[in-house]
């Protein structure tokens, strides 16, 4: 690949992003034998990521928290049963397998699962350029249409940037962190997502107050974790819901994550999507795993049974101002049943807030003019995952991730990773061997 502006060599694919999703992708690539001869003559793969190293979100490995997901639903089994990356086959590599059966649990601990996706994306750091980041995708005019699209990078090093052509783009990048308006981040105010990075640069044992907004399972987490780590805080959480809500996974609400749910949503019409999202968005959203909320009444009972509260919940209530000073962050909490408000003076404030998928326009946004929107503005993707596009527009886009209004809930999330990324790698292999019928065979 050329290392500067000029004419860089064209290449197959290059996938933005290398979280879960596009970790599927390139081993389903290898396993369809095209991970490094993807189609065309000298064809190759290649994926920018713009962290120094892999990682999942590293800011949240909590001690004892635990997958959301079954371990059968690693970056494989659903798709291969066979696959040399299941996570059965990296237990036993690491000589844990038996003990890991023992446990009885299907849900590996976050740490554990991190371990599995960092040993299996250590077998393609030759595909991988890490510390880069895409910061756009342009298209590459050439006679009557636009067979390349360019993804020029910026090496976060601050060597500059570069410029990387390909046929097709895999954009999978993720989920950003989500604050509400008017909320600065800062060295005192931070997002769950950077909290072990964060609590790294800390005396724990001098906080004396801290205080975390939201009631989902990142917000309970953090709020027991805070508790266990600072011995001599006060610890409050602020949420408007009256308690935690309870997430939901029981075996029939579950199926609405599988592979075959993706064809249901993406043919229904978009109220039946709505509605559907509605029903069941406490699979996902703003809910706690039940033992998580056990505990954590069972912590605040036994503080009052002992008459020394530290951990202290304001339902019903909402952050209305969020202001550091010099002594600390100056929190209002307003209570809105009772319409009174109360005012803490905070070390640390944790916006436990949730996430946003990255959206594609961002950076396709000098392609968007060649691409066909969906009803709300979106990028229309198709069922393959291929965004649909004008017919000049002949190179493929492919998007994992910020699709839960076309393909469903389970979009954000890695129940289906293996399974999308084996079709994925399916629509890019035919669309290489015969680019002409991919596009006008391409499935609604
Ligand atoms: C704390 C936490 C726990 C979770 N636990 C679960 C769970 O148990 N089960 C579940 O199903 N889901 C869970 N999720 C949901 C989560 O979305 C998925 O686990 C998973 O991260 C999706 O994989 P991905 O590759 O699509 O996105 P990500 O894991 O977010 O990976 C995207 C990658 O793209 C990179 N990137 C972004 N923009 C650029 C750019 N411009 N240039 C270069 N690189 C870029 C990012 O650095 C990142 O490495 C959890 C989410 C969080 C925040």
């Amino acid at each position: 690949m050329n290392g500067q502006y000029g004419d860089p060599e064209t290449i197959d694919l290059i996938g933005v992003g290398f979280g879960p999703a596009n970790l599927a992708l390139a081993i389903a690539l290898e396993e369809q034998g095209r991970l490094r001869d993807l189609g065309s003559a000298g064809g190759r793969v290649r994926f920018v990521e713009q962290q120094a190293q892999f990682g999942w979100h590293r800011g949240m490995l909590l001690d004892g928290a635990r997958m959301q997901i079954a371990f059968l639903k690693d970056l494989v089994t659903m798709r291969n049963p066979r696959s040399r990356y299941s996570f059965l086959t990296y237990l036993q590599e690491r000589g844990r397998l038996v003990d890991f059966i023992n446990c009885k649990n299907f849900f590996p601990s976050r740490v554990e699962f991190h371990d599995y996706l960092e040993w299996a994306a250590a077998r393609f750091t030759d595909v991988v350029e890490y510390g880069s980041e895409v910061v756009r995708i342009e298209p590459v005019t050439a006679g009557d249409g636009i067979d390349q699209l360019d993804v020029v990078v910026r090496r976060v090093d601050g060597s500059g940037l570069r410029r990387h052509r390909a046929r097709n783009v895999v954009f999978a990048a993720g989920l950003q962190p989500w604050v509400p308006a008017g909320v600065a981040l800062s060295d005192r105010v931070w997002h769950s997502s950077e909290l072990l990075h964060r609590l790294g640069d800390i005396k724990p044992d001098e906080i004396r107050t801290v205080l975390v907004v939201g009631a989902g399972q990142s917000a309970a987490e953090v709020t027991g974790h805070l508790h266990r780590v600072c011995p001599n805080a006060q610890v409050h959480s602020v949420f408007s819901r009256f308690g935690y809500s309870v997430a939901d996974d029981s075996p029939f609400a579950n199926r609405i994550f599988d592979p075959d749910a993706v064809d249901v949503h993406f043919q229904a019409e978009p109220q039946v999507r709505d509605m559907l999202r509605r029903y069941h968005d406490g699979t996902n959203y703003s809910v706690v795993d039940l033992d998580l909320i056990t505990e954590l009444f069972e912590r605040s009972y036994q503080e009052k049974v002992a008459h020394d509260q530290r951990l202290h919940f304001h339902n019903v209530s909402r952050v209305t101002s969020c202001e550091q000073t010099p002594m600390g962050v100056d929190v209002t909490v307003h209570n809105l049943a009772l319409g009174c408000a109360s005012t803490f003076t905070c070390d640390i404030v944790v916006f436990a807030t949730g996430y946003r998928p990255v959206d594609p326009r961002d950076l396709l946004e000098p392609v968007l003019e060649h691409c066909r929107l969906d009803e709300e503005g979106g990028v229309d993707i198709g069922r393959n995952y291929r965004v649909r596009t004008k017919p000049q527009l002949r190179c493929g886009i492919y998007v994992q991730g910020a699709a839960e209004r076309s393909h469903g809930l389970s979009s954000v999330l890695l129940s289906n990773v293996a399974v999308r990324a084996g079709e994925i790698a399916q629509a890019l292999t035919e669309s290489l061997r015969h680019p002409d019928e991919s596009l006008a065979t391409a499935p609604r």
